[in-house]
């Protein structure tokens, strides 16, 4: 019997979201540049269709954050939706905190947000598993067939584990075909490693349901399936997702890479907003506004302020754009790209080839001209460069911008982060110029340790004509030094008293 996977479509509404924002949220990390790629492919994916007015992503872990996406959008409706696999601590209480809403609906300054389920709940979700299992297996028999969806588990939320046996159960009753459908996990049972004891078909279909690839599905989900015998490069991300069947234990196994990776993610996203706009009953979005931030954009270059960061900024008679690095505004060498997504790829990498999670370090890779054929295509390339420096230098020029004090972000944080705020103000003041310090990163710190503690300027920021890079709210960078210098206090405290307990 042959069964057929149609693809999502969300559906028809009669109300247009062109006069709103989208904004996207995902983890992100400063040691993997897989990790925020699946949502800014998704919210280019978006862009394209010319459904929103604007499209942004923001990242807990990877610039821009929660609080600064806020200068990167100006419609007066915005759209969030988490582009993450379940509900739970993460999407009910740290990013409603850290994007401060109030719940679905949020009236603030002027601005209607609305906050929508994460993804990965979405019933669609089903429609793309039953996608990503046709396309990693073609051909190959439902009927013959065992599909594993693989979670992490954890018993730090059961949500994450939930939403998997939702699918499960969901394609299991679903009349879809398959011989069996399991879930498994990394770290509780029933565990990944036993694939072979817990499927009986002779193909087996495993679909990890995370948001990205990395090394979950890169490295340790292969070693657990038994189709590598350790982690290492042999893994690596070129390979281990084209080498399909593998045969083992007597089975043919197809394995696929993140459900999150998917293409069709970016209608999941679409049906999540027409979804709550069903459920809340939204019939208005508005209108449009006239955007500003391009407006002060021009003004900025006609005033020859043409510089940003490390990135010169050329204006030609027929309103088009050329991006380069400020070294290399000499050199006729340069390799040309077009598009602002070229941005993005370019902002990536050192000239060495090596991950640059923070945008404003000094690294940014010569030898490129980023050819933008208009000033929204400007806009959205500076906003990949440096994430909400625009709209950021746009609001201090109008005095209306706010910074969060160092304390009361430490304050905020949670988990393996929780100790940070137990840093002395001494430590903070010399954390900060060490890890801030100009060799590290262009931004000009605007937040005080507290409000009653400003930090010293550091005048070897200061760029005399240039379009300022300025930080609003300490970066991840920070929280980490922060956390490794309370840590170390702590551990030397108590060295001290057990020293002078054994006196
Ligand atoms: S906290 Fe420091 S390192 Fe991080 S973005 Fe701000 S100025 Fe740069």
């Amino acid at each position: 019997m042959t069964y057929v996977t149609f693809v999502i479509l969300h559906p028809p509404s009669s109300l247009s979201h062109a006069h709103a924002a989208l904004i996207l949220i995902g983890h992100g990390s400063t040691m993997n540049p897989d990790s925020s790629a699946p949502t800014h492919l998704h919210a280019d994916e978006i862009r394209r269709r010319g459904l929103f007015c604007e499209v942004a992503c923001c990242f807990w872990k990877e610039e821009p954050n929660m609080r600064e996406v806020y200068e990167m959008v100006e419609s007066d409706v915005i759209y969030i939706v988490p582009n993450f696999i379940s509900e739970g601590y993460f999407c009910q209480q740290v990013l409603p905190r850290e994007l401060r809403v109030e719940g679905p609906i949020t009236h603030r300054d002027g601005k209607t947000i609305h906050y929508c389920d994460p993804v990965g709940i979405h019933p669609n979700m089903t429609r793309l598993l039953l996608q990503r299992a046709d396309e990693v297996a073609p051909g190959v028999p439902r009927d013959q067939t065992s599909l594993i969806i693989v979670g992490h588990g954890t018993n730090l939320n059961e949500n994450s584990r939930k939403v998997i046996e939702d699918q499960v159960s969901l394609i299991s009753n679903g009349g879809y075909g398959f011989a069996e459908v399991v879930d498994a996990y990394m770290e509780e049972a029933p565990f990944v490693a036993d694939w072979a004891k817990m499927t009986s078909a002779p193909n087996v279909v495993v679909v990890p349901f995370f948001i990205a690839d990395g090394l979950h599905s890169f490295q340790d989900i292969p070693v657990l399936l038994g189709m590598r015998e350790e982690t290492g490069a042999a893994l690596s991300e070129l390979g281990v997702f084209h080498q399909n069947p593998h045969q083992l234990q007597g089975r043919l196994l197809y394995y696929s890479g993140a459900i999150g990776t998917e293409p069709l993610m970016a209608d999941v996203i679409l049906d999540q907003v027409h979804d709550f706009d069903a459920k809340h009953g939204i019939q208005n979005i508005g209108s449009k506004v006239s955007p500003r931030l391009n407006d002060q954009l021009i003004a900025w270059l006609e005033l020859g302020r043409n510089v940003i960061g490390e990135i010169a900024i050329a204006r030609s008679e027929k309103g088009s754009f050329v991006l380069r690095h400020v070294a290399d505004q000499a050199r006729t060498d340069l390799i040309p790209y077009h598009g602002s997504v070229e941005a993005r790829e370019l902002a990536r990498y050192d000239d060495s080839g090596k991950f640059r999670p923070l945008h404003s370090a000094p690294t940014l890779k010569h030898g490129w001209e980023l050819h933008l054929g208009s000033l929204d295509e400007l806009r959205l390339a500076l906003d990949f460069f440096y994430p909400a420096a625009v709209g950021s230098a746009s609001r201090l020029e109008k005095s209306s911008l706010s910074a969060t004090p160092l304390r009361e972000l430490l304050g905020r944080q949670t988990g393996m982060y929780r100790f940070t705020n137990t840093i002395s103000d001494d430590h903070a003041f010399s954390m900060v110029a060490k890890t801030c310090a100009s060799k590290n990163c262009l931004r000009r710190i605007l937040w005080p340790l507290t409000p009653e503690q400003p930090l010293p300027t550091d005048e070897s920021k200061a760029q005399t004509g240039a379009i300022p890079l300025l930080c609003l709210e300490a970066c991840p960078h920070i929280v980490s030094a922060a956390r490794k210098v309370a840590k170390e206090a702590f551990e030397a405290k108590e060295a001290a008293r057990i020293a002078s307990q054994s006196v």
